[in-house]
């Protein structure tokens, strides 16, 4: 196999073979001309199949080491498709962390349909192994977690969900590939928001499965043209352009990251800086055995409160503030007002003053002094 950014380049690009154009072209159609009754020469319909769409699935199958992908219209209508696998009566296993879409996706839609969920601190195993019922099917990770960028150790996790015949399914949206990839961990399936660094440029919503299960891989296929959240052939050329510079963006992200929470942890406004990077992190060990760099999203708290937290989320000028992460930009936001302010009251509620930030991928130098600017309050 070649290297990651070879096939990130290559794998589901072969140069057209009409005209030889190095990117093939982008099949806006919704239907195929048929060579007789029922004898369609690509596909029926372009929800159940298109060139740009396969073309994709390949591609970031292929980065995954997954013989099956399949490609959805946004993070959650993939977790949709995956969960619907499930029957009323089934149990999840959430990490007390996760993306609160997920949680919310499943208590609110799953739960209503007869799906029950319980969620574990993934970090203790003997909990998760506690949290076990007869009618769990999935155990659902994240990791690195947002926004505490908590790490949690696949093989283990997968030692346990499968002694009790469950799948481990595992949210790759903030280490990608590139850094990590969980079926060659023990992991089951791998779901990503696309979104975020795959598409890399805040321009696209998409979502992806991948999975090394013939029978679970047949399942989403079905759910993916049965269902129809489906990804239109501009966003899936979006995100194969994303997909060529992946690795070399996260590069950047990971070496800006790691700047910003050295700079960060000497800052005497900063109370608690996380980030898998620095030594005291408690998953800086498990991180350094199964992902390649520690990626790049920091979080942070400060001694003086919410109130200047919030000051500081208005006051950066390169940082943009926004939700969302993973794009060429960078971005602040104050998680408890804004991407986890459906978590307050929960398990899931992250500390009122943490402020998270996705590192983009500009000069170091610039996002140092905006930084700098911004904890002067
Ligand atoms: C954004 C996100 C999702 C949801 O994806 P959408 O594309 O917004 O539907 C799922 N998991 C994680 C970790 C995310 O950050």
């Amino acid at each position: 196999m070649s290297g990651f950014n070879t096939r990130s380049i290559h794998v589901g690009s072969e140069p057209d073979p009409v005209t030889g154009a190095v990117n093939p072209p982008v099949y806006l159609t919704s239907t195929y001309a048929q060579d007789g009754v029922g004898v369609p020469r690509f596909s029926d319909y372009s929800r159940v199949d298109n060139p740009t769409r396969a073309a994709l699935e390949s591609c970031l199958a292929n980065l995954e080491e997954a013989r099956y992908g399949v490609a959805f219209a946004s993070g959650l209508a993939g977790e949709d498709a995956l969960l619907r696998t499930l029957s009323p009566g089934d149990h999840v296993i959430l990490g007390n962390d996760a993306y609160g879409g997920t949680y919310r996706l499943l208590t609110r839609v799953f739960g209503e349909w007869g799906v029950t969920v319980s969620c574990v601190d993934l970090s203790d195993v003997a909990a998760v192994e506690a949290g076990f019922s007869e009618t769990a099917k999935m155990l659902w990770v994240e990791t690195p977690s947002n926004p505490l960028l908590n790490v949690v150790s696949i093989t283990d996790l997968a030692v346990v969900a499968h002694a009790h015949d469950a799948l481990l399914v595992v949210d790759n949206t903030f280490a990608t590939p590139f850094l990590q990839r969980p079926l060659t961990l023990g992991a089951d399936v791998v779901v990503h928001s696309t979104t975020k660094y795959v598409g890399g440029h805040s321009d696209v919503i998409g979502g992806f499965v991948a999975t090394n299960n013939d029978e679970l891989a047949t399942k989403l296929k079905f759910h993916q043209y049965a269902i129809g959240a489906v990804p239109g052939p501009l966003d899936c050329y979006l995100l194969i352009r994303g997909l060529k510079t992946l690795g070399i963006r996260m590069e950047r992200h990971c070496s800006n990251a790691r700047a910003v929470a050295a700079y960060l942890v000497e800052h005497p406004a900063v109370d608690k800086v996380y980030f898998p990077g620095l030594a005291h992190h408690p998953g800086h060990d498990i991180a350094k055995t199964q992902m390649s760099d520690f990626g790049g999203m920091v979080s942070f708290t400060v001694k003086s409160g919410v109130d200047v937290a919030r000051k500081i989320c208005e006051s950066t000028s390169i940082f943009t503030l926004a939700e969302s992460l993973g794009g060429v930009e960078s971005l602040i936001e104050l998680p408890s007002a804004m991407t986890h302010a459906s978590t307050v009251g929960s398990t899931l509620e992250p500390p009122a003053s943490l402020i998270r930030l996705s590192v983009g991928i500009e000069d170091i130098e610039d996002l140092i002094e905006d930084l700098a600017q911004a904890l002067e309050l």
